[in-house]
């Protein structure tokens, strides 16, 4: 029994059939990639998991309970946590105090930007926010205001945003998209790290195949929709049906 089990999910926007019958079953504490075509409705599916989007028909369950009639929040405290397909970081504040928020978020329940100041006299949470930086490699920019990073830095903190709420699965929606090679592969490494350090489950959308077949144990390959094949990724790289729809041969 996975952690994650998405039953018969089907959405439809309008007249479009955005997801099938989607069934999908993430093992715990293991990488399982999404992949597919622009359109098979894998955004469609993450959001259908976080409480964005509310499916039509199915069930999802994480660890045995159902997210569906939950709130993004309520299902952000079960233990899910996302990173969007564009960093969702504040520009204006600094790289520690980034970091701050979701630590303060966790502690009090409320996500505030207002009284950021005062939280710099919080020392268990500047602390708590120092060693996630460590964490994740970027101690060195605490100061640096946060619009001023690398794409592939301000991605970084993101991901430490997340964990700092000590999710169990942690949802990835086109992390490398629109990154130089260079910072695909510090992003590559640094979810590689991740998964090492930590007891934590991660599903990942990729359109990029060097991160799919760097990264997955179990690949899920979705069409128009639909759940085409599920599988490792060494089967999937072989897949006449995988090479045909996706692979463009
Ligand atoms: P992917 O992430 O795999 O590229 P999406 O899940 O974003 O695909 O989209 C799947 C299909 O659903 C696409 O045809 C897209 O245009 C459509 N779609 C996605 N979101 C909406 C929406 N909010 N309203 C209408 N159509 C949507
Ligand atoms: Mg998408």
């Amino acid at each position: 029994m996975g952690i994650l089990e998405v039953k018969d999910v089907g959405k439809r926007f309008g007249g479009l059939q955005a997801l099938g019958d989607v069934n999908l079953d993430v093992a715990e504490n293991t990488v399982h990639a999404i992949i597919g075509p622009n359109g098979a409705g894998k955004s469609t599916l993450l959001n259908c998991l976080v409480g964005k989007l509310i499916p039509d028909t199915g069930s999802v369950m994480f660890d045995g309970q159902s997210v569906l009639g939950r709130t993004p929040y309520q299902i952000n405290q079960m233990g899910i946590s996302r990173v969007f397909q564009t960093p969702e970081i504040f520009g204006e504040l600094s790289v520690l105090e980034n970091m701050m928020i979701p630590i303060f978020a966790k502690r009090d329940g409320a996500f505030r930007l207002q009284g950021i100041d005062n939280m710099m006299g919080e020392k268990d949470i500047v602390e708590a926010a120092e060693k996630m930086l460590v964490d994740m490699n970027m101690a060195d920019k605490r100061e640096m205001h946060a619009a001023a990073m690398s794409r592939g830095d301000k991605r970084r903190l993101e991901i430490g945003m997340c964990l700092a709420q000590e999710p169990r699965l942690l949802l990835l929606d086109e992390p490398t998209a629109g990154m130089a090679r260079a910072d695909t592969n510090n992003t590559i490494d640094l979810l590689k790290q991740i998964k090492e350090e930590r007891d934590i489950t991660i599903a990942i959308i990729e359109h990029d195949m060097h991160v799919v077949f760097s990264l997955a144990e179990r690949i899920t390959v979705l069409a128009q929709g639909t759940p085409l094949v599920e599988d490792t990724p060494d089967n999937i790289k072989g897949h006449p049906k995988v090479r045909e729809a996706y692979l463009g041969e």
